[in-house]
């Protein structure tokens, strides 16, 4: 029986910064593939706390990044990149591999799928069955167990697990749409990922300035409460999750009910 080493595809973003605290991964790969993203994600992983984590492995790859799309999306690019752990973590050295993608919920591409996974992981096993340059044989496996979790569920199970949620919150970043390196929620109007930060952030407890709440609440009654309200909205889970944050935000803030103080229409939400 070989040992299993656990390898997390790490991209330095808030999903991959808590995945690695429920994973707990034996390495950290950054893949180095060249896109337009590199250079900044690379920059943002060695100036955080990770730069110096002795798991972290950053991979040069250049040939992927020359077929990155408009949209970002690399054609087959978590195809690519289970073969390129499977090299660099040989078999003598680190035995089995257990690899986590680090989908999440939200992630809709069929090279996270779980269909992707189970046939990944055959494919892979049966090209390092038992053979003459190989005699032991090896197992890989293709993991996106956290993809079953919201981002608010993970950072339950993180809680549970004794982590501290407001030093998490200040160790993930991931505006789009930073200002002088605050999160954009500082002002009016609010870009995805901040906007699931907060609610995920939020309802597990964590502290926000009240200005911050009023922004961030104002922007979404303004704008994705009436979405939600005519039924176009089209994400049930998270719709749930947005309705607990507005009843919350009522709570705290009992008088605003019933005004719209919400002034930005820049819809940089979407
Ligand atoms: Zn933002």
């Amino acid at each position: 029986m070989n040992k299993v080493t656990k390898v997390l595809l790490f991209s330095g973003g808030s999903d991959s910064v808590l995945i690695n605290y429920l994973y707990k991964p034996d390495y950290l790969v950054y893949i180095n593939m060249h896109t337009r993203y590199s250079e900044e994600e690379i920059k943002k992983i060695k100036n955080s706390k990770f730069g110096n984590d002795p798991r972290l492995r950053i991979i040069d790859f250049p040939f992927l990044g020359q077929y990155e799309r408009e949209d970002a999306i690399i054609p087959l690019r978590n195809l690519y990149l289970p073969m390129i752990i499977c090299n660099y973590f040989d078999v003598d050295n680190y035995g089995d591999l257990d690899i986590c993608l680090g989908a999440t919920a939200g992630d809709r591409v069929l090279d996270k799928s779980p269909k992707f996974a189970e046939d990944t992981s055959a494919l892979l096993t049966y090209l390092y069955s038992p053979q003459h340059w190989i005699p032991e044989g090896r197992k890989i496996r293709i993991n996106i167990d956290y993809k079953k979790y919201t981002k608010t569920e993970m950072l339950k199970l993180y809680k549970a697990k004794g982590g501290d949620i407001n030093e998490l919150m200040h160790e993930s970043f991931s505006c789009y749409d930073p200002i002088d390196g605050q999160e954009c929620w500082c002002r009016n109007g609010i870009c995805k990922p901040c906007f699931r930060k907060y609610i995920a952030y939020k309802l597990n407890g964590a502290y926000f300035d009240p200005s911050i709440d009023v922004s961030v609440c104002e922007a979404i009654k303004a704008e994705i409460l009436p979405q939600i309200e005519a039924g176009t909205y089209g994400r049930a889970e998270e719709e749930k999750e947005i309705k607990e944050v507005l009843k919350l935000y009522e709570k705290e803030h009992p008088e605003n009910i019933g005004k719209i103080l919400y002034k930005n229409n820049n819809h940089r939400h979407q």
